[in-house]
């Protein structure tokens, strides 16, 4: 987050003295995001927004006193669908310092994106994808999007009217593309094992989207289009519940990043109620949970780089209800690490945004961004669900260390 300027500025900070920029954070165990094992105590200074010195904790050192509580590197969400301002809030309370929105309804996450760079509005850093590229775009692609309103009626098909659209998305300020390699699992009406986009037409995504300087993030559970999406040059696979051998194998040699989005395709992530389409999906989480942690166990097994996502919304439903802990959690529970699975959710989401020179670690030079917990989550990672201190930029936007 930036500084605030003008009247507004003046207003917040005075009402918030307490978000000012500490100059030591002192006393805490650091995990550092990079899979080290060790969590030796430290203090470290900061300069404005970045991380400008470690050192092995000093008795009576002054500064903000973690008392031993565990810093980690914020949390960087690799799959979320925040939107507006609230939601961002809600995300940077949970300890998530960047996020990167992979489709929004109206455009709403690129301008919240901007309120947040701009320091009008309090949030994690947002990349974001500016919609969903698939045959049926929806009509609320099309109302911000009016120049395609052919494809209200008739599904977006073939390489060259693909690629317009995702023209269409860059000048509008995109920072990633996202396609559909297959249908949606969370539409009652849709088959997730079904391919969308053809290899052709996610590649005319992939070249236009290099030649932006971008790149592009595949939703894909069927084996088919993910295998597509794959031998296209997307740089994530996202879900890939049905991934096949000769994919992972693939990813392995491309490295092709693989997002799995598991808390939120487990029964966690379930619509409530008893309508029939709650119920199709209940009953199909049941079905997908197996394979999908299967190819999340052979893709950790071969060293493809695997990130964290939630695929939630941080807003008031039903998805907003998974955080990157309980992805963390589920990670754990298929053989990471608690420190991978940190990794997972810091710097190897990092990695996926192209981010990692300036955060998802901590390490000198790098931005203040971090997560501070009570007790050691190489022991107990429920932990990671309550935050007693975020920093974004080196301003503390949550404080309950005393
Ligand atoms: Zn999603």
């Amino acid at each position: 987050m930036r500084r605030l300027s003008g009247v507004i500025a003046i207003g917040l900070w005075c009402a918030s003295a307490a978000a000012a920029a500490p100059e030591w954070l002192v006393n805490g165990h650091l995990i550092d995001g990079r899979n080290r094992a060790e969590a030796p105590l430290v203090d470290v200074r900061l300069e404005g927004a970045r991380i400008a010195e470690i050192r092995p904790a000093v008795a009576n050192a002054v500064g903000l006193d973690l008392r031993g509580a565990f810093l980690l590197p914020g949390f960087i969400d690799a799959h979320t669908h925040i939107e507006d301002p609230a939601a961002a809030r809600r995300a940077l309370q949970a300890g998530v310092t960047t996020a990167r929105v992979l489709g929004d309804a109206y455009l709403k996450a690129l301008a919240t994106r901007d309120l947040i760079r701009h320091g009008y509005v309090d949030g994690p850093e947002l990349l974001a994808s500016g919609g969903h590229i698939r045959p049926r775009l929806g009509e609320p692609f099309i109302l911000s999007f009016p120049q395609f309103g052919p494809y209200l009626e008739t599904p977006l098909t073939g390489a060259e009217n693909v690629r317009a659209v995702a023209e269409a998305v860059i000048a509008r300020g995109a920072d990633v593309l996202k396609v559909g390699a297959s249908e949606r699992a969370g539409l009652a009406a849709t088959d997730p094992r079904r391919q969308e986009l053809s290899f052709a037409e996610i590649r005319a995504v992939v070249e236009v989207a290099t030649q932006a300087g971008l790149y592009v993030a595949a939703h894909a559970h069927d084996r088919k289009g993910a295998n597509a999406a794959v031998r296209a040059g997307v740089r994530s696979i996202e879900h890939g519940t049905y991934l096949d051998d000769e994919t992972l194998a693939l990813m392995r040699q491309k490295g092709t990043f693989f997002v799995p989005t598991l808390a939120i395709m487990s029964p966690l992530g379930d619509p409530r109620g008893d309508s029939a389409d709650a119920i199709a999906l209940q009953l199909r989480t049941r079905a997908m949970m197996r394979p999908l942690r299967e190819a999340v166990k052979k893709a950790h097994a071969l060293g493809i780089p695997i990130a964290v996502g939630t695929d939630g919304d941080y807003g008031e439903g039903e998805s907003a209800r998974v955080r990157p802990a309980h992805e963390i959690e589920e990670l754990v529970a298929v053989g990471f690490t608690p420190t991978e699975a940190i990794s997972a959710a810091t710097y190897q989401s990092a990695r996926v945004l192209g981010i990692e020179a300036r955060t998802g670690s901590v390490a000198v030079g790098l931005e203040a961004d971090f997560v501070v917990v009570e007790r050691d989550p190489r022991h107990d990672t429920s932990t990671l669900y309550e935050p007693i201190l975020v920093l974004s930029n080196g301003r503390v936007v949550l404080n309950r260390l005393y």
